[in-house]
């Protein structure tokens, strides 16, 4: 082994014939992860010191906590408390790998991954490459509001909801001043509802304060849910307290209705109703995202994955795929399991002991999945639970949901400032991270002629 100017020994850092991204040498099996989501660092965390070489892909160099991300828009929590480098995570991990690079395509006959850095050879790949954003098409709505995916989707939320909020106060066109205060929030899952609630918190508490020019009622928010019900997939009871608790808030939910176009000021609706705004977030739906070279055959509703019980990949020995982009597809789960982080976790933890197992030639059960319950958060100090057959609201439901995410975000430090965070939020109602950092620029919207025609339409038609 000889000794290179930069210190490391050529030896540890070497590249199989079929890899171009430079690797420890090692004789153990490989096994390559693409993503480093809930599923992928836990399984991460179970090959660790294991008698496996563990390569991780992910295209950031960070594990974000996805339900936290409402809070990063709406100024609660910095962007940091919620998100955690990879490498810190993997530090004395000695046979895991972590390469920062977004994996474009698999070539299965070659057992191959080919990165936009390199390509690089795996025994075992594991695609835990999550959803994206789901548009169902509407590129118009696309182009114009913004998905809540990542944690570039919350700052430039935040970055939005600010800027409009000074524009707001600069504008002396009526019209206008309302478009850029009013918030409609398409989707009544977890994801629209938390954001809904943390909005109607800061327009209660912080507006008054930061914008004593305005009355609070000039920032309306609009939950917009296709389905006759909030929170579909939680309880009845959820549901109806849920929309309680909302319209306590001051938040107009509208049930049974659903945005058909948006051109970044006007929203359209299925009946027709006409709401002036600025600022629209999309959370009403995500899709499986994941490299090409997987046979589109297998691909089941929501563009996930279709496995086998043992999260094997249809049509495939070697690949498996687990969180939200596997879908296990039986009479028991016909869409498959939901797609959130427990399912994610527990699938993780499953597939580590599955591939231990599978190299050591011992057998394996099939994956199992434990219902732990379903919590959401609607502003602060209220909150909807399913625990088994208790369902539940209210303070106690809130404190719950307090200590479960606290106790899920990684790294001591991260939850030390959330905790820290959210104290004193608790007593002060303050949000204290409001700076404009960076400019935030929406597309384009439609020319100023087409907009004036409009507003008369408007004035017949807008919900408001
Ligand atoms: C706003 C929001 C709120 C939510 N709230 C809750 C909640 O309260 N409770 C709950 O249980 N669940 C919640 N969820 C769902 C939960 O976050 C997901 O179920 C969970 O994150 C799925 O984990 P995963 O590992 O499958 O995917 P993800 O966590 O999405 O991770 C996928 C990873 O893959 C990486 N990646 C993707 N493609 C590539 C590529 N080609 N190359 C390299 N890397 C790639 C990504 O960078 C990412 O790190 C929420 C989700 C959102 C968006």
């Amino acid at each position: 082994m000889k000794d290179t100017k930069s210190g490391l020994k050529t030896g540890d850092l070497a590249c199989k014939i079929s890899d171009t991204i430079c690797l420890p040498d090692s004789k153990l099996p490989r096994v390559v992860i693409i993503g480093g989501g809930f599923a992928g660092l836990t399984l991460v965390e179970k090959l660790k010191h294991k008698e496996v070489q563990v390569i991780l892909f992910d295209k950031n160099n960070f594990h974000q906590f996805q339900p936290l991300l409402y809070q990063v828009a709406t100024s609660a929590l910095e962007p940091d408390s919620i998100v955690f480098p990879f490498r810190k995570q993997i530090n004395g991990y000695k046979n895991i790998v972590f390469r920062l690079a977004e994996v474009e395509e698999i070539q299965a006959s070659s057992n191959t991954v080919v990165t936009n850095k390199g390509k690089v050879h795996y025994d075992y790949l594991v695609l835990a490459t999550g959803t994206t954003t789901n548009f169902f098409g509407m590129d118009a709505v696309e182009q114009n509001s913004l998905g809540m995916k990542d944690i570039r989707d919350s700052l430039n939320i935040r970055h939005m909801m600010l800027q409009n909020l000074e524009q707001a106060a600069i504008t002396c066109d009526d019209d206008e001043r309302d478009a850029l205060t009013n918030f409609v929030i398409v989707g009544g899952g977890p994801a629209g509802v938390e954001m809904a609630g943390a909005l109607a918190e800061f327009c209660k508490y912080i507006l008054p304060k930061d914008y004593p020019e305005y009355p609070a009622s000039i920032m309306n928010i609009y939950l917009v849910e296709a389905s006759g019900e909030l929170l579909g997939a939680m309880s009845d009871k959820a549901s109806v307290k849920t929309l309680k608790y909302l319209g306590n808030l001051g938040v107009e939910v509208l049930l049974n209705e659903s945005v058909t176009d948006y051109d970044g000021r006007e929203v359209r609706t299925k009946s027709d109703k006409l709401i002036l705004a600025r600022n629209l977030i999309w959370t009403a739906g995500v899709k499986g995202q994941f490299p090409k070279g997987i046979d589109e055959k297998y691909l089941v509703r929501g563009n996930r994955l279709k496995t086998d019980s043992y999260l094997k990949v249809e049509g495939y020995e070697n690949i498996f795929a687990i969180g939200d982009i596997a879908a296990i597809i039986t009479e028991e789960t016909p869409k498959g399991h939901p797609q959130v982080a427990q399912t994610a976790i527990q699938q993780g933890k499953y597939l580590g002991n599955s591939i231990l197992n599978i190299i050591n030639n011992k057998p394996i059960k099939y994956f199992k999945y434990k219902d732990k319950g379903s919590l959401a958060t609607v502003g602060k100090r209220k909150a909807v639970a399913d625990i088994g057959t208790f369902k539940f609201g209210g303070y106690f439901a809130w404190l719950l949901w307090s200590i479960v995410h606290l106790m899920s975000i990684s790294g001591f430090r991260n939850r030390l400032m959330v905790g820290f965070n959210w104290a004193v939020s608790y007593f002060t109602y303050e949000k204290s991270n409001r700076l404009i950092i960076r400019n935030f620029k929406k597309p384009a919207t439609t020319s100023e002629e087409s907009k004036k025609s409009n507003i008369k339409t408007l004035e017949k038609n807008t919900v408001q």
